[in-house]
């Protein structure tokens, strides 16, 4: 079995589409994830926000705005009138749950439902066109009843894979299956989601409940890039990373990754295929067991970090203070991303500031407590301590007179982060890719001719 998994610009439009539809043919057998449509899951946490506030009728109108703009898709991927007219009959229960919605306060519930509609309507578009107007046989699984998540919103594995088998076993003849991502149910069975990206995260689930052989993750880019392109010139796609490499720069902001979405393939080794749909023949991104060996490979930047120094005299020569501040945080079910210590301080990080106001309160009883907002963690990743020779010098020299709030090497043999100012995050990144990456794209230049 094979996963396939396409992003909302893969399927963003009508030809998207059928782009789509040629690359997932094959006769093995294949269980394609899809996104929302682009902009889509976007309109949808609009809508919800003004229902939110009140704001019934701009909810409508943006609504009405949506289901015109599926109603043309519909129409121009499926030529054929009485098809396309069932398909938007079949659409509109998308919607009229939506319009259902707006009849009583937004609840937090509410809100999910609505934000699931976007996985919804793709599936059902993209499933009509290739069963009715290609004739393929597909058939549509229904990611609610599978994905699931836990009492701690974790995905719940055990039942994941006991009810996807059950959704395939009927179909033993078929090949292809055609499901949604980011959507699920939590434990209480209510619609819930995967958080936002999270369909990447949809598909190594499904790859690993599966026993899948390969997870591909089709996007609109070549691979992994050695740096954010969005903020970067000139960066490159990474042709090898190891799952731990990927883990870190998808947890640390590489934002074509889902945070969570390496851990089931690396769990069950599956190897992971990032592919461009723009440029299927180009080789991609793959993530395995293996790794390369460049020394510095790529650098991720996370924002909305809470640096939380703790000063007291009691760490001096003292054990179980670090275990007391870390209760704290696990009181409150806040996860600490970064820590530096010295001889009388802590610093840690978090990106979860929900509960920052008790977890001060209760931090004070050890000592002075000073905090930094808008913080951003930059993540470099590589073969960072069996190849370390000079490579903290690089890093050092290359960041030059830019203030660092935190430092943190050896934790993994192949990480370094460095917590920055937000307002110096881009000059970092670009500090970075000059005084890391110059030279090796001059090197391979070299050694090509
Ligand atoms: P999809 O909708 O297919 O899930 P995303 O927008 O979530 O796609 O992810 C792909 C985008 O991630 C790229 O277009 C690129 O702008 C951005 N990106 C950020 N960092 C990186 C990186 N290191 N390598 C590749 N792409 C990155
Ligand atoms: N549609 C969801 C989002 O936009 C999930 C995804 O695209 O992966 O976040
Ligand atoms: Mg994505």
């Amino acid at each position: 079995m094979r996963i396939l998994k396409f992003g909302g610009t893969s399927v963003g439009s009508a030809a998207r589409m059928r782009s789509v539809a040629d690359l997932i043919q094959s006769s093995e057998p294949r269980i394609v994830v899809l996104s929302a449509m682009a902009g889509t899951t976007n309109s949808l946490v609009a809508i919800a926000k003004l229902l939110f506030e009140g704001e019934i009728q701009a909810a409508t109108s943006q609504t009405e705005i949506l289901r015109q703009h599926y109603m043309m898709v519909a129409r121009e991927l499926l030529p054929e009138p009485a098809i396309a007219e069932e398909a938007i009959s079949q659409l509109g229960t998308c919607f009229k749950t939506i319009f259902g919605l707006m009849r009583q306060p937004l609840s937090a519930s509410g809100e999910r439902v609505i934000l699931a509609q976007g996985e919804l309507l793709s599936t059902l578009l993209f499933h009509r066109y290739l069963t009715a107007i290609r004739g393929q046989e597909a058939v549509l699984l229904p990611a609610l009843e599978f994905m699931r998540l836990d009492a701690n919103d974790e995905p719940d594995d055990a039942y994941i894979r006991e009810h996807l088998t059950q959704q395939l076993a009927p179909h033993t003849a078929q090949a292809l299956f055609i499901t949604q991502g980011y959507i699920c149910r939590n434990a209480k069975g209510d619609i819930d989601n995967l958080k936002r990206g999270g369909s990447d995260y949809s598909a190594s689930l499904i790859g690993a409940a599966a026993g899948a052989d390969e997870i591909q993750i089709w996007t609109d880019i070549d691979g992994l890039h050695n740096n954010d392109p969005r903020v970067v010139e000139g960066t490159y796609p990474i042709r090898e990373l190891s799952f731990d490499e990927a883990a870190e720069l998808a947890y640390f902001g590489a934002k074509i990754l889902h945070p969570s979405s390496v851990l089931p393939a690396r769990q069950y080794n599956i190897p992971v295929r990032l592919l461009n749909t723009m440029q299927p023949e180009a080789p991609g991104t793959l993530i395995s067991s293996k790794t390369g060996s460049e020394a510095i490979k790529a650098v991720a930047a996370k924002d909305g970090l809470v640096a939380i120094k703790i000063k007291s005299s009691r760490m001096l020569l003292a054990h179980g203070f670090l275990r007391s501040v870390f209760e704290v945080f696990e009181r409150y079910r806040t996860p600490i991303d970064m820590i530096t210590t010295s001889e009388v301080a802590v610093s840690l990080t978090i990106d979860d500031a929900t509960h920052l106001t008790e977890i001060l309160a209760e931090l004070r009883d050890f000592g002075s407590v000073e905090i930094d907002e808008n913080q951003t963690i930059i993540c470099l990743v590589g073969n960072l301590i069996q190849e370390n020779h000079g490579s903290a010098r690089l890093v050092f020299n290359a960041l030059g007179d830019i203030p660092l709030r935190m430092i943190s090497y050896g934790g993994s043999p192949n990480n370094i982060s460095l917590l920055v100012n937000t307002a110096d995050k881009m000059r970092t990144l670009k500090a970075l890719n000059a005084g890391l990456f110059q030279r090796q794209i001059f090197h391979s230049d070299a050694s090509d001719d």
